[in-house]
């Protein structure tokens, strides 16, 4: 079964450089694959989708909790709908991190973003130096999902250790972290939700786990930069 590759090109590529991924990409992409989505700058998002076409998945890596106002450098669902884009990230580890937002600011952005017509992969995942509380922090992070239409929402499990870093959680970290997130969702909302793996994902490390039932896909920072790497990514994942 097909599983889903997520791009999340963070503060990466000029316009020049995102036209130059994109013609590429369609090159080595396998025919009629559409198991991706390409997380792209606000600046070079319109292109992107432009160019990678309507059957292409592209998406946010941010979004603001009102569609307009006095919010200065901030970006509304419908901004993000007019460049062609159905996604939008919420709640990655860099943006909790070293922008300090909270699981409150993430919550209102979730609900706001599902509520106007986007997709939200909401981002949740332990710190090193909560390794060893993963089960409190995993369910505090994943009450951002209260009141939410999980029809809309994909959550995507990094664990900021292995977020750029080259270390990947083994199999077994990441079935349970799976599992605890796929339980929760079905003991408090009585619904089922598609969980991705991200932290250092690579064309090696991609088989074994997409091989994981629980893993409905992955996340990928700096492998989805690469047009060839990303379009490897995207082959192993639509077998
Ligand atoms: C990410 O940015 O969400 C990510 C998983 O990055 P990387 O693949 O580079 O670890």
């Amino acid at each position: 079964m097909s599983k889903l590759v997520v791009g999340n090109w963070k503060m990466n590529k000029t316009n020049a450089e995102a036209e130059a991924f994109c013609n590429d990409f369609v090159k080595f992409l396998p025919k009629n694959a559409n198991n991706y989505c390409v997380c792209a700058p606000f600046t070079c998002l319109a292109l992107v989708s432009n160019l990678l076409g309507k059957n292409a998945k592209t998406g946010a890596q941010n979004v603001y909790y009102a569609q307009k106002g006095a919010f200065t450098g901030e970006i509304s669902p419908e901004m993000i709908l007019s460049c062609g884009a159905r996604y939008v990230i919420v709640g990655h580890s860099e943006r909790r991190n070293t922008f300090g937002e909270s699981d409150e600011v993430i919550a209102k952005k979730v609900k706001f973003a599902t509520e106007n017509g986007l997709n939200v992969i909401l981002c949740v995942g332990e710190r090193e130096d909560e390794r060893t509380r993963i089960v409190s922090v995993l369910k505090r992070q994943l009450k951002a999902l209260n009141g939410v239409d999980l029809d809309k929402v994909i959550v995507a499990y990094e664990p900021v250790w292995a977020i750029g870093t080259g270390l990947v959680a083994t199999k077994d970290d990441i079935f349970k972290a799976h599992r605890l997130i796929i339980n929760y969702c079905l003991n408090n909302f009585g619904q089922n939700v598609q969980v991705l793996y991200g932290g250092s994902v690579s064309l090696a490390s991609a088989p074994e786990i997409l091989s994981i039932k629980e893993v409905a896909g992955i996340l990928v920072g700096g492998a989805s930069l690469d047009a060839k790497t990303f379009a490897g990514l995207v082959e192993i994942a639509n077998k």
